[in-house]
Order: structure tokens, then C-alpha cells, then sequence
């Protein structure tokens, strides 16, 4: 690589230049986590899991080492409660982007409304630092991550023992 530090062009030469390393690399990291959840997908020792469910009861009982959530998620994780204030129902459910929740109250029949609702990938990463998890959020930009999203759901797990399935 030639860059000329002599003026300003020339900088921003070497940051771009910087910056698509640094983009290969992550890239680089990406494919090697990825491959490393298909060695164990193919592998009888039971180590991955894929699938909001699959992953979500991973998380839970703590036995997640590595979360691989695709970057092109855009579902929520949103507490549902019962529109009628004397009612006390709520439940936690997966959003579809602007879907609202339906059906009414298992209580009372009452519509039902939305009262907190975050990001699938933030709520996933809190649960995920909770257990002491790593959490990468991989690139749709390259075609193991692509697959990541058409295959398995955006979400998969490399797990640090074997539990079972749900
Ligand atoms: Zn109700």
C-alpha cells in the first residue's frame, strides 16, 4: 500500500484503508464463530442450539457460552399485560415488528396491550452478559451469515455442556 501522509486526502486514504481491515477481520471473526457452531451442529456431542426457544431455555438454565445473533433481527421481546386495570394477567412474547398482540386476556377477555417492549438482540444480550455468555452479533453481509438468518432464525448458541431439548 502506498499512502501520502503529506496532506489530507492521504489520511483519509489510510483510514479507509484501516477501516476495511478492521472490517475483514470482524468478518474474519464472524466465519470462525460460525464455523465453530456448524462443527458442533454436525458434531454427536450436543453442544449447539438454535431457535429463539432452543436458545432462550440455553440462556436460562446458564449453559451458553457463545450466542451468535444475526444482525438482521428485528423482532421484539415485549411484556404484554390486560387493558383492564383490576386484572392482573402478563405474559412475555416475540413481537413481529408493529404486530400488535392478539387475542384478548386468558383471565378476563379483555383486549390485551403492549406495556414494555425492547429489541430481540437486546433483550437475548442482557440475558446472555447475565449468565456470562459472549455475545457476537454476526454480519448478514457475507454468505455464513446470511445463512445464519435463512437457517437457523438469526439466533444460534454454542453451548458449554449438553442439556436437553425443550
Ligand atoms: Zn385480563
Amino acid at each position: 500500500m502506498d499512502v501520502s501522509y503529506t496532506d489530507e486526502s492521504g489520511l483519509y486514504e489510510l483510514v479507509d484503508a484501516a477501516q476495511d481491515r478492521l472490517l475483514d477481520l470482524e468478518i474474519t471473526q464472524d466465519k470462525l464463530v460460525i464455523r465453530r457452531f456448524m462443527e458442533e451442529l454436525v458434531s454427536d456431542k450436543g453442544l449447539a442450539a438454535y431457535g429463539e426457544k432452543e436458545v432462550r431455555h440455553n440462556l436460562e438454565l446458564g449453559s451458553v457460552d457463545t450466542i451468535l445473533l444475526s444482525e438482521n433481527l428485528r423482532n421484539t421481546r415485549a411484556k404484554i399485560t390486560c387493558s383492564n386495570r383490576s386484572c392482573d394477567f402478563s405474559e412475555n412474547k416475540t413481537l413481529v415488528p408493529n404486530a400488535p398482540p392478539q387475542g384478548n386476556c386468558l383471565k378476563c377477555g379483555s383486549p390485551l396491550q403492549v406495556a414494555d417492549e425492547i429489541d430481540l438482540v437486546s433483550d437475548l444480550s442482557k440475558l446472555a452478559d447475565e449468565s456470562g455468555a459472549t455475545v457476537k452479533i454476526i454480519s448478514s453481509e457475507f454468505e455464513e451469515g446470511a445463512q445464519l438468518y435463512q437457517a437457523f432464525g438469526g439466533i444460534a448458541a454454542i453451548l458449554r455442556y449438553k442439556t436437553s431439548h425443550l
